[in-house]
């Protein structure tokens, strides 16, 4: 199964799709990082993928 994560691109920290999928916009959880990862920032591609697949993206 293909990962599709969104890395920060302030600080490099690596957050899941589903992650910002659940919450569209959020605040990196990198220490100390104060940049907005938002769930649209996903490459278009990468983003389709995980929604036509979203079922399977689930805990
Ligand atoms: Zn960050």
């Amino acid at each position: 199964m293909r990962i599709i994560t969104h890395t920060c691109p302030a600080c490099g920290t690596v957050v899941a799709a589903n992650e910002l999928e659940d919450n569209r916009v959020m605040k990196c959880p990198g220490l100390g990082c104060q940049e907005v990862l938002r769930f649209v920032d996903i490459p278009e591609g990468a983003r389709d993928h995980f929604l036509e697949n979203r079922n399977r993206y689930q805990i």
